[in-house]
């Protein structure tokens, strides 16, 4: 393939745009070479500025999980804007949006939007905080809940007591009120409330991680969190930003009948445009600004174009549930295609699924953990994806991603990526 605008585009876009992204993961330095640049995309492709045409694996990194240029979305974006773009006032479309998320997520009366992942996570801590007037907030090793602060903490190996910082700029003292636990090891958890009791305001996590590939939770683990949290009075924040809206209408909390105290949102709920949110009961809700004490705002929160892009994808959803079926099932062809591929040519993998997300890690052990997940090949990755992309089939650039399944993939764009699969696991060796 040909990728010489989309390089040519890089080295302007270098010049003024550090590293040439508005996001780190977009400039392709986990597997080296230039980003390609997209033009256009339909449905279930990406078609660059070289002309390229990919099948698109990442969708925009989960939010279009009916395809690129959706037209309800598209439509409901266009009518909106002829009508302004942003007023700084209360909309009737913000309450529309507002009652099809409550009615479609469990247990939550009240919702409130903002503009990305990121301000929902770290708006919900800041909820927790204040609601328990505690101050101290557990989170685990590999999981992403964006770029605030207190979630700019990784654990060094074994080091479950005091993170640090794994940005500069992220200040010492920033660093000693997040702990970090082990996914899907109750005992860290465990360990971290003993070690500081009456301390910790709540606990944040993936309820299914993607940030570190797919990493589903083991039976019980979610379950062994809610009675933690309820024994040592902590609220439980499920950080739904990638599963919500994606995994079932509810999330997870519908799937796997477990109740969160805040949800947050993002990706789907947007339609691809900036939104995120987070929900939970009245009694937390209302501790809010205007009606409680924790402050929390925003200039275009809230902002119509956005609203009605969002509103178009979760009325979508919500009609035609059938989609959370036909999803899951494509992600479980594409696995066991891809599994069987890979085994013919004798490739070490392990492939982690749940719904409509799914990724190999080049590993022959289970990936469970950050840890695990941090063992597996990289190299194998490399070569992975640059020959996936020459054979036209688009994943993240990076092994620490999950693949998001999109519902406009037909079963002809699964065997063509299998058989790209297989055509890549040859020269892998
Ligand atoms: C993407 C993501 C975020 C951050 O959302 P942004 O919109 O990128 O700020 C937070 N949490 C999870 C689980 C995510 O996948």
């Amino acid at each position: 393939m040909n990728y010489k605008r989309s390089s040519d585009l890089f080295k302007a876009a270098k010049n003024v745009i550090p590293g040439g992204v508005n996001s780190p993961v977009r400039a392709f330095s986990a597997v080296g070479g230039d980003p390609v640049f997209i033009k256009e995309a339909k449905g279930a492709y990406l078609f660059d500025e070289d002309g390229n045409k990919y099948i698109d694996y990442i969708n925009s990194w989960g939010p279009l999980i009916l395809g690129h240029a959706f037209q309800p979305v598209v439509d409901a974006v266009i009518e909106k804007a002829k009508k302004g773009t942003s007023f700084g006032t209360p909309t009737e479309i913000e309450t529309t949006i507002a009652e099809l998320a409550v009615s479609m997520v469990p247990n939550i009366d009240k919702i409130r939007f903002v503009n990305s992942g990121t301000e929902a996570c770290m708006s919900a801590v800041r909820l927790a905080r204040g609601f328990t007037s505690r101050e101290k907030v557990i989170k685990f090793a590999g999981c992403y809940h964006g770029h605030s602060d207190s979630f700019l903490i990784q654990a060094g190996s074994g080091a479950i007591t005091f993170g640090t910082p794994n940005s500069p700029g992220v200040t010492q003292g920033t660093a000693k009120d997040t702990l970090l636990a082990t996914y899907n090891s109750l005992e860290s958890v465990e360990a971290l409330l003993d070690a500081n009791k009456e301390e910790v305001a709540c606990i944040i996590l993936e309820p299914i991680a993607g940030n570190m590939g797919c990493i589903p939770p083991k039976e019980g683990f979610l379950e062994g969190l809610r009675e933690l949290c309820d024994k040592h009075n902590v609220l439980l924040i499920f950080d739904e930003v990638m599963t919500g809206f994606r995994q079932a209408k509810g999330g997870v909390q519908e799937l796997k009948n477990i109740k969160a105290d805040i949800v947050c949102f993002g990706k789907v709920i947007g339609g691809g445009l900036p939104v995120g949110a987070f929900a939970a009961r009245n009694e937390i809700m209302d501790y809010l600004a205007p009606t409680g004490p924790v402050y929390q705002a925003g200039t275009l929160s809230g902002n119509p174009l956005a609203m009605a892009a969002g509103l178009a994808m979760l009325s979508e959803l919500n009609k035609k549930s059938e989609i959370y079926n036909s999803i899951a099932d494509k992600t479980e062809f594409l696995h066991l295609g891809i599994s069987k591929v890979l085994n013919e040519n004798n490739v070490a993998h392990t492939i982690n699924r749940e719904g409509s997300m799914i990724s190999v890690h080049f590993s022959e052990e289970p990936v469970v953990d950050f840890e695990s997940a941090a063992r597996a090949n990289n190299d194998t990755f490399k070569k992975f994806f640059h020959g996936m992309l020459e054979n036209g089939v688009y994943i993240a650039p990076s092994a620490f991603e999950t693949w998001f399944i999109s519902d406009a993939l037909t079963y002809e764009d699964l065997n063509e990526t299998i058989s790209a699969v297989d055509r890549v696991a040859k020269k892998l060796k």
